[in-house]
């Protein structure tokens, strides 16, 4: 539970960025949501996640579908795959890396054994 002191200093960082009285917070379970831009914001173990990011994720979703549990942050829900769709950079360049290694161990291993073949 939040404590009604946390919640009277608690504003919305978009809304009172754009006006200080603005971004007041109603409580619903385990959201807090802004009066004025409808962000919703996660309390999880009873901390409430004032991030723009997190506020953005639910705020199309009405107030009566978000969910009872507020679902873990996008950071830990990405896996491999979406990594790589988000960034597909990433995925060549790994395998590039991986690739220059094996050619550098096998020139190595090469002139060690050219070395000691004479
Ligand atoms: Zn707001």
């Amino acid at each position: 539970m939040v404590s009604q002191e946390l919640l009277d200093i608690l504003r919305c960082p978009v809304c009172v960025h754009n006006q200080p009285e603005g971004g007041d917070l109603v409580q619903e379970g385990n959201w807090l949501i802004c009066r004025d831009c409808d962000r919703k914001y996660p309390i999880r173990d009873d901390i409430p996640v004032m991030l723009i990011d997190e506020g953005d994720r639910f705020r199309e979703v009405p107030r009566g579908e978000l969910p009872l549990v507020p679902p873990p942050e996008l950071e830990h829900e990405a896996s491999l795959p979406e990594l790589a769709a988000e960034c597909p950079n990433v995925l060549p360049g790994l395998l590039l890396a991986t690739a220059g290694l094996l050619l550098g161990a096998w020139l190595i291993w090469l002139l060690s054994r050219r070395r000691l073949g004479r």
